[in-house]
This record gives structure tokens, sequence and C-alpha cells, in this order.
């Protein structure tokens, strides 16, 4: 017997290949059905979805939710079920000196599912710009702490700012792709360096090293370091990176993300592979705000609605290794669903360069079925400007 009905929403699920008007059943924390019209006698819980659009839970692949611990970490939740999406990844906010957090208070306390990228600097974002100096990082004992923690580390993160990739230049992103390497995981790379101290050729040079599956977070970042050529055009060795299978993420965030690139690499076919926040305390207030929002902004650019929950569920589901259970409504999966609205209207929505995009459809969350439960979003409004 089925516990959850979720009835007569448009079923978009990249992962079966479906989109149209059916029901999806749980029992427990477990999907049980997709089909159309189940009974909804005898269904103690049943959610009528009519009009509303129905995704496997949405999946937040780069947040920053060291909630207590970092000054810019926001709730697992804020960022999680009350934006629609029942998974958050944090970005690399701890290395492996303070990570014990993490699993000791900050993923119990949260509803949403929290996977992490370690960073390799020891003490993660918690001086920015990190990485002053080689000591900083410490490969036996990340090592360790990744061999502790393998079902909630996913990854490890570096980011290309700070002094130490400033003096030594390559051979820091190696050591960080041969620790990631070692244990099986993705590297996460941060480009876009605002105190400009890295040579923006770095960028060009660490590509080739990208391997299947490694994330590039904000490849459309229009800071130094940025992947366009003095033309204007991307940088050869970023199609080549895609085409090996290289995870290109949005990571919208403050400080990375132009409109303007993204619409050049668009035009060049480099397409996102997956959509993320970067949200922090400061951005999930604008111009981040959460998931869903980056969403809309490339809805406004031009990515097919379709293609964007592939985006925002398959594709970060796989690039951290959990798509044997999440990012799919298939029976049998964890019973995480999100129900969502597509309002139109106006909405100024900056990018991280004061450009701002009118975007016509907001993509909201409806509501969010974490494990089976229905939680009601609690997300920042955005302000609609009223056409006079
Ligand atoms: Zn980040």
């Amino acid at each position: 017997m089925y516990d959850l009905l979720i009835k007569g929403g448009r079923i978009i699920d990249p992962s079966q290949r479906i989109d149209g008007v059916m029901d999806v059943a749980v029992s427990g924390a477990t999907i049980a059905a997709v089909m159309p019209n189940i009974d909804p006698r005898g269904i103690a819980n049943v959610i009528d979805a009519t009009g509303r659009i129905v995704t496997p839970g949405l999946i937040d692949l780069h947040t920053h939710v060291y909630d207590g611990f970092l000054n810019n970490g926001v709730s697992p939740d804020m960022a999680g079920v009350n934006q629609g999406v029942t998974t958050v990844v944090d970005g690399g906010s701890a290395g492996h000196a303070i990570f014990e957090g993490f699993p000791r208070y900050v993923v119990p306390a949260a509803q949403t599912d929290v996977f992490c990228f370690l960073h390799i600097g020891s003490f993660g974002l918690a001086v920015m710009p990190e990485l002053v100096q080689r000591e900083e990082i410490d490969v036996e004992a990340t090592e360790a702490v990744i061999a502790k923690h393998p079902d909630l580390i996913r990854g490890v993160k570096l980011r290309i700012v700070g002094k130490l990739i400033a003096s030594e230049g390559i051979s820091v992103v190696e050591t960080a792709q041969k620790t990631a390497k070692k244990h099986h995981l993705p590297l996460m790379i941060h480009i876009g360096d605002r105190n400009r101290w890295i040579p923006p050729a770095l960028t060009r040079e660490l590509l080739p090293l990208l391997e299947t599956g490694d994330v590039l977070s904000h490849y459309c970042t229009n800071q130094s370091g940025r992947l366009l050529t003095e033309d204007g055009i991307p940088v050869p060795e970023l199609m080549a990176a895609k085409e090996r299978g290289v995870v290109l993420d949005v990571a919208n965030g403050i400080n990375n993300f132009s409109y303007a690139v993204a619409r050049k690499m668009m035009a060049e076919g480099l397409f996102p592979t997956t959509l993320s926040t970067d949200v922090n305390k400061t951005s999930i207030t604008g111009p981040a705000y959460g998931l869903t929002v980056t969403m809309s902004k490339f809805l406004e650019l031009g990515v097919p609605f379709e293609e964007m929950i592939a985006m925002t569920t398959t594709r970060p589901a796989k690039a951290v290794g959990i798509d044997d259970r999440k990012g799919s409504l298939k029976p049998g999966m964890d019973a995480d669903i999100s129900i969502l609205e597509i309002r139109t209207g106006r909405w100024p929505l900056p990018d991280s360069h004061q450009e701002i995009l009118n975007v016509t459809r907001l993509i909201r969350p409806v509501m969010t079925v974490k494990a089976g439960v229905p939680i009601q979003p609690l997300c920042v409004p955005i302000k609609e400007q009223i056409q006079s």
C-alpha cells in the first residue's frame, strides 16, 4: 500500500525519459510507482499537483552550508528543502582540520541531504583567500579524513586563488588532483580570481589536467582567469574538456557569474552540464537566492526546461556518485521529489557584473518531498517588477 500520492502533475524525469501527466506513489521513504491514474482510495496523504511540475528531488551541486562553523555558512535546509532542493553539496567550505563538525552537527540537524567536497587546504574557507603557504596542505591528514567519511565526502576542492598558487602555479593543482584520484573522487576547481594574483593563463594550463567527472566551477565567470580568449570566444581547451566529460558547473554565487559570458558559451554549444547556486549566508537574499532562481535565469537565457531538470537532477547525482538512489523517480529510489510551478511576470535578476536580466518566467518550489515527507518550502521572496 502507498503512503503518499502526488496526483495529476506534469512529471519530468530525465532518467526515465518521462515528460507527461502522471501520478507518483511513495511507500515509506521510497518511490513505489510512476504511472497514470493511480487510485487514490485508501492513501492517507494525497497531494493535488494539477498544473504543477513534478521532478526528482533537485540537487544543488555547489552550496556553502557549514552553518555555525563558518560565518558565510547558510543552513542546509535554507539552501535545500526550503528552496525545493532535497540534496545540497557543500563546495569545499571545510578542509581536514575543521571537517568534523559536518558529520557531528550539521548533517544530523538537517532534513536536506548533505554531501561535501573536502577542501585541499587544511582550514577550507575559514579565512579567504585561503592557501597562503604550502604548509596549509597536508595530504596525509586530508586522505585520513576522506577515508573516515567516504559516504559524506564526494570530492576534493581547490580554488585557483591565493598566494600559494600565485607562487607555485600548476603544481598545487596537481597535488589536489592526485589526492582526489587516489580516492577515486572528482576534483572541483574554482576559477575566477578577483584579486588578480594568479596569471590568467593558468586556467588554460590546468584544463587539460581535468578528467572525466571533474567539476569546473564558475565556467561563466568574467573575472580574471575566465575561459574566453581576448577575442571573446571560448578557449579551445574548454571545448576539449567538455568533450572528455568534465562537468561545466554554473555556481551562480556573488562574484563569478556573467550573463554575457554565459551567452557566449552557449552560442558555441557550451551549455552547462549542471546548474548550481554557490549559495551562502549572504547570497541567499540575492543574487543567488536558491536553485530554482538560477534555473529561471537559464530558462530566460534559452536552456529548454526539460534539459534544465537533467542539469539539476540526474547529472549532479552522477557527479557526486549518488545516482544509485537520487536524481530519479524510478521505483526503489529515495522518495525525494520537487513540486514546482512556473509563474509569469517580470523579475529583474542580476548577475555578478551589474547586468540585469528581466526574467519572464520564475520557477518556484511549491512542495518539497524529502524521504517521503512533504515539506512546505520557505524561500526568500523575489521582488517582482510591476509594469505600469
Ligand atoms: Zn563556492
